[in-house]
């Protein structure tokens, strides 16, 4: 293996949209793991619109990257050199280890690893049995509280969020209508996510196909978008409606946001709920999300999708393909394949 681990560390704060400029590619040795630490080898990259919030100079649920610290990101890597007993070189592991290509990973704190179950593919951590699909599950069942019948609309449907929120909603036997830009992601949510309807909001009008899709009105609303589609949808919910605030990306780049929904008088008049949630706030909960996101994949119940690009030099590019919407499902990065044999479990 090479001696030097290529990173890209936050060189700036963006104003308004994130360039690559924000960003600096660097080399520097591979660090050395101390007392109780792990050196880890990157495989796989998660990329969440969230990095964009946590490139600014604002505390939040996260504190900020710091100017000149590799940009922080889920990660699936591989163990290579262990001083900690609880870790074997080869031992697959997760956390935030950033956009490099080795981490320290340390008991405590962002960077401390966890193990990858051994009984799934290595990828479905950072897409629909990890954060992304807890987010999914907790908000829709948990705040969105869908009831069978009801008619529930996700936007940002074909993305990793959005797509499990819509299935998650049909299994539990919701008229489930998507939201998402262009033919494709459309046809692969009636197709292979099958849901019951889609609108393409970047070739229909959504209001007037809401409508029609929607005669009763919208009983549950889960909204990964923000912006012009949220004010769509609270116009048309149904009495006692329950509005699911899980991100805006629509609205991650504007310099000056944008005034909210215009419409909110609705939700008094049709007595309905909006609430917003940070997944990190279920996390004690993690075992009943996965316990049933598993067995829905495994049967084929849940379909998911992957949009793997390649390459350290190309991380910047890939975290803009969610604003660009590139992206058919979880967005990621594979740096490598396993160096090491993956010991049995
Ligand atoms: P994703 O949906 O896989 O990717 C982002 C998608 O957003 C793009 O593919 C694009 O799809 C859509 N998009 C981008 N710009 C848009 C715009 N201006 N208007 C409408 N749609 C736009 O990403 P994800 O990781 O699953 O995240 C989805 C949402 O969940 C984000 O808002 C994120 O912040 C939020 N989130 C919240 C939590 C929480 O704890 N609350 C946790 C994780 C994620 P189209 O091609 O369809 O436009």
């Amino acid at each position: 293996m090479s001696d030097l681990n290529r990173q890209w560390l936050l060189a700036s704060r963006p104003t308004g949209m994130v360039t690559e400029t924000n960003f600096e590619f660097c080399e520097s040795p591979i660090p050395k793991p101390g007392e109780g630490e792990v050196l880890i080898r990157n495989l796989y990259i998660s990329f969440d619109p969230a990095m964009r919030g946590w490139m600014e100079d604002r505390e939040s649920y996260l504190p900020p990257v710091a100017i000149g610290e590799p940009m922080r990101a889920g990660c699936v890597g591989q163990v290579v050199e262990s001083n900690n007993p609880d870790f074997q070189p080869g031992d697959l592991v997760q956390g935030m280890f950033g956009w490099q290509e080795y981490a320290i990973g340390q008991a405590g704190g962002l960077s401390s690893p966890s193990r990858v179950p051994g009984d799934i593919p290595m990828t479905l951590p950072l897409g629909p049995v990890g954060i992304t699909g807890f987010t999914a599950y907790f908000g829709l069942l948990d705040l969105g509280q869908p009831k069978p019948g009801e008619t529930v609309v996700v936007s940002g449907a074909a993305g990793a969020t959005g797509s499990v929120a819509a299935q998650i909603a049909r299994i539990k036997g919701c008229r489930t209508v998507g939201i998402a830009g262009g033919a494709e992601k459309c046809r692969w949510l009636l197709e292979e996510a099958r849901l019951d309807a889609v609108v393409d909001y970047k070739n229909e009008d959504v209001d007037a196909r809401l409508r029609e899709l929607c005669p009763a009105g919208i009983d549950v609303y889960f909204d990964n978008v923000g912006g012009a589609l949220l004010e769509i949808a609270i116009g048309q919910i149904a009495m006692n409606a329950r509005v699911v605030l899980c991100g805006g990306i629509s609205g991650y780049n504007d310099e000056d946001p944008a005034p909210g929904p215009r419409n909110i008088m609705n939700l008094v008049i049709q007595r309905g709920r909006m609430e917003g949630f940070i997944v990190l706030d279920y996390m004690a909960r993690a075992g009943e999300a996965i316990g049933d996101l598993s067995q829905w994949i495994a049967s084929g119940e849940i379909a998911y999708a992957e949009d793997i690009q390649e390459g350290i030099e190309n991380a910047p590019r890939t975290f803009f393909r969610l604003f660009e919407g590139k992206n058919l499902g979880k967005q990621m990065l594979k740096l490598c394949e396993p160096p090491l044999e993956i010991p049995p479990r």
